[in-house]
């Protein structure tokens, strides 16, 4: 142990120093963030994403189209690191599951700037990906937040599963209790209920997001931001817009 700290150990700091380091700390973070979206919100790095709500979301649909009909645009990562070295606009942000083919960013052919993107099995928003998305509406001012469900997803069905086994091991029970609502919703219609299951899970997650407050309800009222919700087809890669 170093002499200072063996000193501090035998001399805690007083109650009333730690408060006023505290406080700085708080104002010089305040102070930072204040920074930071005053320089993002003079000048946009990326102008083209500075986009409505609606304006953003038929950019996020035509990318997805190139996709589909394998006409990707060619995406320039030199000039683009340069353009972002200094901030960020992302005119969308993707709320997406974890799974391996699901690829926000080559979904909607978009560039490094261009979405937001948080991903978890199951695609469902916790409250650090609301914090996340909050980040993104209220410091970026990004006007779009898409929840990306996708059909056969492991973690709806492991949630669907669970109610009939065991309890899943590890740490799979967090994810199962976030999707439980979504499924048992599904189960009482029948039918296809890993697809019902996938679609309600969306659905629920866009409406926590739009009634997350005191930010991003604020920005919906104001129609500042939209969110809404799909599905992405595994076999073509189609996201299909929900409601
Ligand atoms: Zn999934």
């Amino acid at each position: 142990m170093c002499d200072k700290c063996s000193e501090n150990l035998l001399h805690p700091i007083e109650p009333s120093r730690r408060s006023a380091i505290l406080l700085a700390a708080s104002a010089l973070g305040l102070a930072v963030t204040g920074a930071v979206s005053a320089k993002e919100a003079k000048a946009p790095p990326k102008p083209q994403n500075v986009l409505s709500p609606d304006a953003a979301l038929k950019r996020l649909m035509e990318g997805n189209a190139r996709y589909v009909d394998g006409v990707a645009r060619r995406h320039d990562f030199k000039h683009e690191r340069e353009a972002l070295a200094g901030g960020q606009n992302p005119y969308a942000a993707i709320l997406s599951c974890a799974d391996s083919r699901i690829a926000p960013e080559y979904a909607f052919d978009s560039g490094r700037g261009d979405l937001f993107v948080c991903r978890v099995a199951g695609n469902f928003a916790g409250d650090e990906t609301i914090a996340s998305m909050e980040y993104a509406v209220a410091v970026l001012n990004t006007p779009l937040i898409f929840v990306l469900g996708h059909d056969s997803c492991g973690a709806v069905d492991a949630t669907l599963k669970a109610f009939k086994d065991d309890k899943p091991p590890g740490h799979i029970p967090s994810l199962v209790d976030a999707i439980a609502p979504a499924a048992k919703v599904a189960m009482q219609q029948g039918g296809d209920v890993l697809d019902k299951a996938i679609r309600q899970n969306v659905i629920d997650n866009v409406a926590k997001l739009k009634s997350a407050a005191p930010i991003l309800n604020a920005a919906v009222e104001q129609n500042k931001l939209r969110v809404v919700g799909g599905i992405y087809r595994l076999a073509s890669g189609k996201v299909e817009l929900i409601g």
